[in-house]
């Protein structure tokens, strides 16, 4: 009951319960010089258009000699902009009451009529991050302009130029891609233009914003830069470049971008896993062949060889498994038998036996003295080669 007595005052007062929401043209309706109501809708504004142009804008506040007149001032300006500025505040304290102004900002300071000397939506260089209204004008003025920002005049004392870029269309194409991801069924062009289709949906937006901001860009690889869908941007390094197959992401260019993959590169053994590279030099000693580090005596062989015609190597999979020296040489990766008539020679353990070698080889009688001599040199190799077997380490990848 009491409820409905005050729904009746509220009426009887003229108060009407809003069925939409308040929209940047309302704001504008009021017919003050103030952007108050547009924050919400300004500061998607703002991102979108500085998502356009990642690090074109700058904040230049809280800064040494600078004061802002008011919270709802956008401290950003283009880097240029922002040097001069404080350039300028390094001399003279300097009260700023209005730099970078979005869209909608500048539609309720132009439509209002409540501001003398507000440009038209499009028009104005605030949007572009270079201009400044500083209330303590004449105070400044000689400071800001030995900066290099250039006084409007007395049509307009508190506005400066400063330098930097024209992207004033900048700002409009922020609104129009706003606009188009909450309206996809009532499209504008994305032209940069400020003619009657975006001037009349500027005036129906929502000011305190719409559902989706539009601070998107399309994650994608920018040369060799990541560039994500927040428009953030991640440099590959250390070599690595960007790719987009499997995800975006810094890979190896040695290696493909998905699945795995392991090979010889130079000395070594790359390993790869989804553009990820581990490389791995081989130990001392060793070759990579298909992918795995072998002992170079054994290359790629599968048992016995001969290595210096006086020792064999007993080879499994690349891998050196067993090495012993022959006391009469070797010979396609079998010691030789001892001389015929000269069993005196050789150790029984040593050598094939020679019950075993009747059949294989002949013995070599004109090389059977070098052949002991190949002996005794390889005897003083193998106790290096076999110590080289005992420490070597056959890692995996
Ligand atoms: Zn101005």
């Amino acid at each position: 009951m009491r409820s409905l007595l005050l729904l009746g005052l509220l009426l009887a007062f003229g108060f009407v319960p809003s069925a939409r929401a308040q929209t940047v043209r309302d704001i504008a309706n009021r017919g003050a010089c103030s952007t108050a109501g547009l924050d919400g809708i300004s500061a998607q504004l703002a991102e979108a258009q500085m998502c356009l142009r990642p690090g074109a804008f700058v904040r230049f506040a809280p800064a040494p000699g600078i004061s802002l007149s008011s919270s709802r001032i956008h401290p950003f300006l283009q880097a240029s902009a922002r040097d001069a500025l404080h350039r300028a505040a390094s001399r003279t304290s300097i009260t700023i009451n209005s730099a970078f102004r979005t869209l909608a900002d500048q539609y309720v300071l132009y439509h209002s009529g409540g501001c003398g000397l507000a440009a038209r939506p499009g028009q104005s260089n605030h949007q572009t991050g270079r201009a400044v209204d500083v209330q303590n004008y004449s105070a400044a003025r000689s400071a800001l302009e030995g900066a290099g920002c250039s006084w409007l005049g007395s049509s307009d004392p508190v506005h400066f130029d400063c330098p930097g870029t024209d992207r004033r269309s900048d700002a409009i194409l922020a609104f129009q891609k706003l606009w188009n991801v909450n309206n996809p069924s009532d499209r504008i062009d994305e032209d940069g233009l400020y003619g009657p289709q975006t001037e009349s949906r500027l005036g129906r937006t929502p000011a305190a914003g719409f559902a989706r901001g539009a601070c998107g860009c399309d994650a994608a690889c920018d040369g060799n830069t990541i560039v994500r869908d927040d428009c953030s941007r991640e440099t590959c390094e250390g070599g690595l470049t960007c790719t987009a197959e499997g995800g975006l992401r810094c890979v190896d260019p040695a290696c493909p971008a998905t699945g795995s993959e392991t090979r010889c590169d130079g000395d070594g053994v790359l390993a790869c896993e989804n553009g990820s590279a581990s490389r791995m030099a081989c130990d001392a000693g060793e070759v990579c062949m298909a992918g795995a580090c072998v002992s170079a005596v054994c290359g790629e062989s599968d048992g016995d060889v001969c290595v210096d015609g006086s020792t064999v190597a007993s080879c499994v999979g690349g891998a050196l498994a067993d090495m012993r020296v022959c006391d009469f040489g070797c010979m396609a990766g079998t010691c030789l038998p001892a001389p015929t008539g000269d069993a005196s020679v050789g150790d029984s353990d040593a050598g094939v036996p020679s019950g075993e070698s009747d059949g294989g080889f002949r013995p070599v009688p004109t090389s059977a003295k070098g052949g002991c001599s190949a002996a005794g040199d390889a005897r003083g190799l193998a106790p290096l080669l076999l110590l080289g077997l005992f420490v070597r380490r056959r890692r995996r990848v």
